[in-house]
């Protein structure tokens, strides 16, 4: 998995070579490359003469395995009807084909739509006072025991309305999208009862729809245990499993189901309790697991076959072999870690020894982790983490889609999602070496160009 940069460099850069002309031709091509089989337009590998986009004169992370982000110097990709058709070297690009519109890369380079797998987004209020009362010495569990915390945002967030949430969370949400985000997650979890539960997920619905974004959304109503259960965890568990999380399937509203397993949080029993209600509506599962102590949460999400277990600074090398046998993406979380001064790594060298695959997201909330910029958390998953400049790119893309169940994007490859960046950059280390920076020069999304500058 590691970068290998000094391919990239000793290569001619792909800046050094000028844009191609419009292309215009009868001949036919042949199979496309790399082509699905189940991709059934082109089914067969039927000769394709026509597409809708063509981008040449970039170079292509397409994160699809070798090495060095599986790089195509000089590459050239064709979308139709939303989706990549081909990707490849320009050189081996068929002359024949007609591209209704055709984009110069100008030498930057190309990678998957970025995916933040894991945001609490939607909320109202913030907890900038928090923050100064931390520099002051105080925990995050101290302030949770003093009703602060989760606690804080969930009054605000229950006495605002929908319109009032859009208002309030859109700005965070366009920060990502500015950054190449083409997909986030979402989670419900400061309404802790149904009707502002379920509140919140149609929040996160309409801003995707009103955004253009996919947005997938999460039920995480075990977030914390609402005032008026205080002292009844169970109960609250039970209106959970038996009202929550079979209205929020019922209305489609949820596309998975999490929970906080914590000793400020729900126990392991309670947390099986909501996993078991989840998968009885058909959804799948994620956790925050092991964040603040042991609480055998990576072992659980894995029984669970948990799309992913998040955070995991103290979880064990057991529930880390569990995660693997059980394909459950880690997802880390740079930004909560660094904002609360955490000591204790995340097991990197055990994720990576059993094969997990590791995800990178914001962890955007307004108590743990403020953060509105996922090229920052490649920045310090790197830095903080350890991890290598690849590892940090495939977290961002192919991994987190992989933490959301999605297997249609991710990767710059023919069948994928037409949703990919352009990079104003030489090579793409460069996304995880610069901090504050956003070279970022074109959008894609499901084939539509948002932005090319
Ligand atoms: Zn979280």
């Amino acid at each position: 998995m590691a970068l290998q940069a000094a391919a990239l460099r000793d290569a001619t850069p792909p800046r050094a070579v000028s844009a191609g002309a419009g292309r215009h031709g009868a001949a036919a091509l042949g199979p496309l490359r790399g082509q699905r089989s189940g991709d059934s337009r082109k089914r067969g590998g039927t000769p394709v003469t026509d597409c809708d986009l063509l981008i040449v004169n970039a170079g292509l992370a397409t994160m699809a395995g070798g090495q060095a982000c599986g790089a195509i110097l000089d590459g050239a990709l064709v979308i139709s009807d939303g989706r990549i058709a081909w990707v490849g070297a320009r050189k081996d690009l068929p002359p024949a084909l007609r591209a209704h519109e055709e984009l110069d890369g100008r030498g930057g380079w190309l990678t998957p739509g970025l995916i933040d797998c894991h945001t609490h987004i939607v909320y109202a209020g913030n907890r900038a006072r928090e923050f100064e009362r931390r520099l002051a010495g105080a925990s995050y569990e101290d302030i949770a025991r003093e009703g602060g915390g989760i606690q804080a945002t969930v009054r605000a967030t229950r006495a605002a309305s929908e319109e009032q949430l859009l208002r309030e969370s859109e700005p965070r949400l366009k920060r990502l999208l500015d950054e190449g985000v083409t997909t986030v997650e979402i989670k419900s979890g400061y309404g802790l009862d149904i009707a502002d539960e379920l509140k919140l997920l149609r929040v996160a619905r309409r801003l995707g729809a009103g955004n253009g974004v996919d947005v997938q959304t999460t039920l995480l109503a075990a977030h914390a245990v609402p005032p008026e259960y205080a002292g009844r965890a169970a109960d609250y568990v039970s209106l959970v499993c038996e009202e929550i999380v079979p209205a929020a399937a019922r209305e489609r509203l949820a596309d998975a189901v999490d929970a906080f397993c914590e000793r400020i949080g729900f126990s392991p029993d309670q947390t099986r309790r909501v996993f078991s209600a989840a998968h009885a509506a058909g959804l799948r599962v994620k956790l925050h697991a092991d964040q603040l102590s042991d609480s055998g949460g990576a072992a659980l999400a894995a029984e669970f076959g948990a799309l992913s277990a998040d955070h995991l600074e103290h979880a064990n090398d057991a529930g880390i072999a569990a995660m693997a046998s059980a394909h459950t993406v880690a997802v880390l979380l740079p930004g909560a870690f660094y904002c609360l001064r955490e000591t204790r790594l995340p097991p990197v060298a055990a994720l990576r020894k059993n094969g997990v695959a590791m995800a990178i997201a914001t962890d955007c909330n307004p108590g743990t982790s403020p953060v509105t910029s996922l090229l920052l958390m490649l920045n310090m998953a790197c830095t903080l983490f350890r991890l290598t400049p690849e590892e940090a790119l495939a977290g961002v893309t192919r991994h987190a889609a992989q933490a959301l169940g999605l297997t249609d994007r991710g990767l710059l490859e023919a069948g994928a999602r037409a949703d990919l960046v352009l990079w104003d950059i030489d090579e793409p280390v460069e996304l995880a070496y610069a901090v504050g920076a956003n070279p970022l020069a074109g959008i894609v999304r499901g084939g539509r160009v948002v932005r090319w500058a």
